[in-house]
């Protein structure tokens, strides 16, 4: 992934690209992977860092999604638990199981979670990762050490796939590029033309780090751009309708001593219906997520102070040591592409499955879904894009390619910062390796220092500057702007006291 070579190569090329792809979220990396290991010639094209927007952002589980069963979702939760088994085996090196305890303060709530769980068990059928069981009061407290002992009557004990989203995202972009992909950060689609004869041909777009403009062509253009899909929809067309709603969550990261076990909480239903997950995470504790209705995209979302309470209270009410405001090391935001539907406006009740459609131009937009099913997404797509391009009809192979861990291994050089596990080493993979262009790219997605623990991030900034520039051939102006740049954007997963 080298970042100049790309765009010589972009600069050079004469021919039509068979398809371009816009947005570097898990979509458009799983489209422009689909697409390379076909053989079709791919561009993808990044507005801001791979993975800046929702991609970064998730609860980091790869499940089926146990909360559609209650939905009557059932071909969703199939469709994912099959693509769970098939990340596990593609990408062992960041997707691993994870065992969930649901603690219950019921004999009822016991039985009908562990009912609940083995359908779970027997919809995954042969894609089962771990049998589900009951856990009498005592097992419980020793799976889950700090859970609220009053009232307790025992557990039900499954299993889900658990990840890192941005690592594996370079991971799958990685293994894009090393198919003959062409991938590029910092570059912004500002024009979709169509040919005389109204498809879609022409794509424009900005290095926002140079100000370079490109045009390139294409017989496909697939936009995978998550939640400004309808944006990159209307920059080829004004009037396009819209599809999308949007839903916020947020997550907030303690230390692990509020849950100090191998295992992660479930809590299926908070006092107000929601689903929460405390999940062991880089030796941190995540706890989320909300479900809030937005109206805007925004690629940098903050939290709500309501939300922030909510989790704290809900968290609270089933840990033995209540987390406060002041042991919150991290919090971030997200937002949800999800699909409109004229039945309802509540978020949590619209689906989490995926759409695909083909505007008037050609334009095929994928959208909705799941990081979990983001490679069924990406078939789907490119699938499309052959029809609509009349490329080479090749099957798809991505339910059998490996995703390739990173070439560079980390060694156990000084730490960046006491609190965490970071080398220089990191960085320099990043710059090197996997087209880390700030230092924002470095702390955030390709380590997870500022989705960890911000102060620790923001006093990471001047060393991780300072590698970098060394690393890029920058000087004194540069590493100052990426300080100051980087403490703004800090500023939102920082959790001052009230
Ligand atoms: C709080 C939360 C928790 C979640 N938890 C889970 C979970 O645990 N498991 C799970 O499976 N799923 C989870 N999800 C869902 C999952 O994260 C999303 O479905 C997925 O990340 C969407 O990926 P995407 O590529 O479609 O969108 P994105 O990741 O948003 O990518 C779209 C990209 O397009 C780019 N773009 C936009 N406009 C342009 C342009 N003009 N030119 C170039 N690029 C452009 C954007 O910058 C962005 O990076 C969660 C979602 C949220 C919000």
């Amino acid at each position: 992934m080298q970042r100049p070579a790309i765009l010589e190569t972009v600069r050079e090329r004469s021919e039509l690209w068979d398809i371009v792809v816009i947005g570097g979220g898990a979509t458009g990396a799983g489209s422009a992977l689909d697409a390379a290991s076909r053989g079709l010639s791919v561009l993808l094209l990044e507005q801001d860092d791979f993975g800046k927007g929702t991609s970064s952002r998730s609860t980091k589980l790869i499940h089926g999604g146990v909360r559609y069963i209650r939905h009557g979702n059932i071909s969703l939760v199939r469709e994912a638990l099959k693509e769970r088994s098939l990340l596990l085996k593609n990408a062992p090196h960041v997707v691993h199981t994870q065992a969930f305890v649901i603690p219950c303060y019921g004999l009822w709530q016991r039985f009908f979670y562990g009912v609940g769980m083995k359908l779970y068990d027997l919809l995954a059928g042969k894609h089962r990762i771990g049998k589900s069981r009951r856990l009498s009061r005592s097992e419980t407290a020793e799976h889950l050490p700090s859970i609220k002992a009053r009232g307790l009557v025992g557990g039900v004990l499954y299993h889900d796939g658990q990840f890192d989203d941005t690592r594996l995202l370079i991971d799958i972009l990685r293994t894009a590029v090393s198919h003959g992909a062409a991938v590029l950060n910092y570059s912004r689609v500002k024009t979709i033309d169509a040919d005389e004869i109204g498809r879609i041909r022409y794509v424009s777009f900005i290095d926002t780090l140079t100000g370079e403009k490109h045009r390139v062509a294409a017989k496909a253009v697939i936009n995978a751009a998550g939640i400004f899909s309808d944006a990159v929809r209307r920059i080829q067309d004004r009037n396009a309708a819209r599809h999308l709603s949007f839903s916020q969550g947020i997550h907030l990261v303690f230390d692990r001593k509020f849950l100090p076990s191998n295992d992660a909480l479930m809590i299926p239903k908070t006092p107000d219906g929601r689903v929460l997950f405390c999940i062991p995470w880089h030796e941190h504790l995540l706890v989320g997520t909300t479900d809030t209705p937005v109206e805007n995209a925004i690629l940098e979302p903050k939290a709500l102070e309501s939300e922030i309470d909510f989790i704290l209270e809900a968290a609270g009410g089933f840990l033995e040591q209540k987390p406060a405001r002041s042991d919150i090391l991290s919090v971030f935001a997200g937002i949800r592409p999800l699909i409109s539907s004229e039945k309802t406006r509540k978020t949590s009740s619209l689906s989490r499955g995926h759409e695909l459609f083909v505007d008037e131009s050609r334009l095929i937009t994928i959208t909705g879904g799941k990081w979990t099913t983001f490679r069924q997404m990406a078939e789907d797509a490119v699938d499309k894009a052959i029809e609509i391009g009349g490329l080479n009809r090749e099957k798809c192979r991505t339910e059998n390619l490996t995703i390739k861990p990173p070439e560079m291994s980390r060694n156990s050089g000084e730490r960046l910062h006491p609190t965490l596990t970071y080398t220089r080493d990191d960085v320099v993979r990043a710059v090197r390796d996997e087209m880390a262009q700030t230092v924002e790219d470095v702390l955030a997605r390709r380590t997870r220092a500022l989705f960890l623990n911000a102060q620790a991030a923001i006093e990471m900034a001047p060393k991780v500057a300072s590698i970098m520039a060394e690393e890029m051939g920058f000087g004194a102006n540069w590493i100052k702007a990426q300080i100051d740049g980087f403490d703004r954007t800090s500023a939102s997963y920082h959790c001052e006291p009230q």
